[in-house]
């Protein structure tokens, strides 16, 4: 009974705090302090520019040109208009295309102490799609750039020139950013690039790429920004996908810097209800607090950072950021390791361990994760999500609820598992159960790999159930499997096997103290 009370608390405190970690921040009002981002002041830019659709090339994106230009001067920035015809080759497999367009990028500068030092540029894009009046992409940083430049003139001169260049045509392929940094005068002064976009209506905003060899960047990020929000994994999943913002054109010149944007409310995005309205306030806020805190990090420091090794980096509590080098991943794991081989000594020492209870509990591992993958699998079938591409937003928008469902699949699937280990007994159940799921993955076709991982979780049921396993022996055997995932993972992908390693670290340090007090007690 106790101990199903502290499993149900372990799992309400695991959910409460995933919860909390996605929340935004409250947004400021517009009365708030001056020396604040305030999401209420960018909004008032904010209705301005998302009043009507504004394509590339429209009259409504000449009414907000104008706009910006009339704001960029009022703020002493003495805007200019790049006004040029822009190609960008697409490298699209199979088929390479070019795009071009008419485009009138808006720059800005704000001169620094130093004119020649390599100057900060707040990039952000004015054009809509067509269709949307584009409140979230890109008017949200738009707006939030007008306030973060606002702020940074309340700071004092900076350091370096601050350049404001609000790029025309991203929509449309990129194209300002294209123009900008092929052909501007200015293009070759900047030596870091904070960009603003968003994939959504809402959500938390995220930093999800930088320049590359990016150590000290991440450092800096993460010391000095307010609610740092970023994670190596958010990072190298955005490297292996097809997406582009203007950050892809100054990243391909050679320009380091910080792209956040927001996913949430897939259906306010690229649609006619991307309205001022539906604008979720907290994410302008919760963008432009680390937008602004990093900017003005960059604009007021008389050196740039320099190239350093990547990181490996996540949120841990709250806005903290725990950062170290890739090789210390290999550190991690030997400490791991040793954790693990101090537990079966000690295990060995008081006579409860058996090589026999660690296969047991092995088995159990490899169980829950060919049977996950197998549920995983067949769930994608059944939603049409594992039939190919056709359109990513119908399955984005329902995203809360696949991660909540998946939760608690997993959840279920542990306790099962655990507990057909430990009991020794549903072992024709649990093979049931793991193969009928691959054989359903056959319903929509004969389908291999979805029956491979079934049937492979319900003959590795059959082998490991039926017995039951002592605590430590298939304790050491699920921390085993875990230990050797992690490895893989720090060969092939060491940016985001912190997933694996520092559940297991934790996990690895109570068993073992665990062990220490049970070996400890008297008898
Ligand atoms: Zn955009």
């Amino acid at each position: 009974m106790n101990r199903t009370l502290a499993l149900a608390l372990a799992m309400i405190g695991a959910f409460s705090w995933a919860w909390w970690t996605a929340q935004t921040p409250a947004p400021l009002k517009e009365y708030a302090a001056p020396t604040v981002f305030s999401a209420g002041r960018a909004m008032i830019d904010n209705r301005v520019i998302a009043r009507t659709p504004h394509p590339i090339g429209s009259p409504a994106n000449a009414v907000v040109r104008d706009y910006l230009m009339q704001r960029m001067a009022a703020m002493g920035l003495d805007p200019e208009v790049q006004s040029l015809d822009a190609l960008r080759r697409v490298n699209r497999s199979p088929t390479p295309m070019v795009t071009g367009g008419h485009v009138e990028n808006l720059i800005g500068v704000l001169p620094g102490k130093s004119r020649t030092a390599p100057a900060l540029a707040i990039m952000v894009h004015y054009d809509s799609v067509p269709g949307s009046p584009g409140a979230a992409d890109d008017a949200a940083g738009v707006s939030a750039a007008l306030e973060v430049m606002r702020l940074i003139r309340t700071q004092g001169t900076p350091e370096r020139d601050v350049i404001l260049l609000i790029t025309d045509g991203e929509e449309a392929g990129l194209l300002g950013a294209e123009g900008f940094f092929a052909n501007h005068p200015l293009a070759k002064h900047i030596g870091f690039v904070i960009n603003m976009e968003t994939r959504g209506g809402g959500g938390a905003a995220q930093m999800f790429q930088t320049g590359s060899d990016n150590g000290q960047v991440i450092k800096l990020f993460a010391q000095g920004a307010v609610r740092p929000s970023s994670s190596s994994l958010a990072v190298y999943l955005y490297e292996h996908m097809p997406n582009d913002t203007d950050f892809t054109v100054s990243k391909a010149a050679g320009i380091t810097g910080l792209n956040f944007a927001f996913i949430g409310r897939q259906f306010d995005y690229h649609s006619p209800t991307s309205t001022s309205d539906n604008l979720d306030k907290g994410s302008l806020q919760h963008m432009g607090d680390q937008a602004f805190s990093a900017a003005k990090a960059i604009a007021f420091s008389a050196t740039l950072p320099s190239k350093s090794p990547n990181l490996v980096y996540a949120n841990t509590f709250g806005s903290h950021i725990l950062a170290y080098p890739q090789m210390m991943g290999w550190a991690l794991l030997a400490a791991i390791g040793l954790c693990i081989a101090l537990g079966v000594q000690t295990a060995r020492r008081a006579g409860v361990f058996r090589w026999s209870e660690v296969a047991r509990g092995t088995g159990g591992a490899v169980y829950l994760l060919l049977t996950s993958a197998a549920v995983f699998h067949l769930a994608r079938k059944a939603t049409g999500a594992g039939h190919g591409f056709f359109e990513q937003r119908y399955l984005l928008a329902q995203v809360n609820r696949w991660e909540i469902a998946l939760a608690l699949l997993g959840t279920a699937l542990v306790i099962y598992a655990a507990n057909a280990t430990a009991t020794g007994r549903s072992r024709y159940i649990a093979a049931a159960l793991a193969s009928l799921t691959g054989v359903l993955s056959c319903a929509f076709g004969f389908d291999l790999l979805g029956l491979g991982l079934g049937l492979g979780g319900g003959l590795v049921a059959l082998i490991a159930f039926g017995r039951p396993a002592g605590i430590t022996g298939a304790w050491t055997g699920v921390l085993g499997t875990a230990f050797l995932a992690a490895l893989v993972g720090q060969i092939i992908a060491p940016p985001i096997t912190f997933l694996i390693a520092w559940p297991l670290a934790l996990a690895a340090l109570l068993v073992l103290s665990v062990e220490w007090v049970i070996a400890a007690a008297p008898g």
